[in-house]
């Protein structure tokens, strides 16, 4: 409950998801496209993101990049809006990326490299490489992991369908929303 990971610093992101969106838009009472619409305004910015995809047909691969939605911050430390007193006052609701770090974040646990990088900001991630705290089995944290995956996945193929706009895969945005 340290609040780090809840926070941008200058170069991290939350992603949200369409069902993340409507679950936290649901849970603050802003209801049907315009309640989306109000949520998307408030708390959403344009964030770039990329995906690597093999053609199964010819079996290329290439990596992709497109936009796709984040928490705005605020503040220096760019905390998200929804962080009091260091604790997430939406923590019933909170989006999938919130539920799942570390553990289901592949770029974490695909990499040792990385999760130690990360350690140096996070204490939870230090406590783990000193084999303190909540014991995860390999099962759970593939479980996790692939789940990221396939919500990535999913997102990546609409967004591919759609000729990369992001405003025809989310008909709720609105034309101003901020763009990083
Ligand atoms: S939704 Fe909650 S857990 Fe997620 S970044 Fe915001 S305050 Fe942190």
């Amino acid at each position: 409950m340290c609040g780090t990971c809840c926070r941008g610093l200058g170069e991290g992101e939350v992603f949200l998801y369409k069902n993340d969106i409507k679950t936290l838009a649901n849970h603050l009472n802003l209801k049907g496209k315009s309640g989306l619409r109000e949520f998307t305004k408030k708390y959403l910015k344009i964030i770039n993101d990329t995906f690597f995809w093999r053609n199964p047909k010819t079996k290329k691969g290439k990596t992709y990049r497109f936009k796709t939605l984040g928490f705005k911050f605020t503040g220096n430390d760019e905390h998200c809006h929804f962080l009091k007193d260091n604790k997430c006052t939406v923590h019933k609701a909170r989006p999938f990326q919130c539920r799942a770090f570390p553990i289901g974040w592949n770029m974490l646990i695909n990499s040792l490299r990385n999760f130690k990088d990360y350690s140096k900001r996070c204490p939870a991630l230090q406590k783990s490489l000193e084999n303190q705290g909540y014991f995860y089995s390999k099962n759970e944290i593939i479980k996790w992991a692939r789940q990221e995956y396939e919500m990535e996945k999913n997102f990546f193929i609409k967004m591919k369908k759609n000729d990369f706009n992001i405003f025809r895969v989310y008909k709720f945005l609105p034309n101003d929303i901020a763009n990083k």
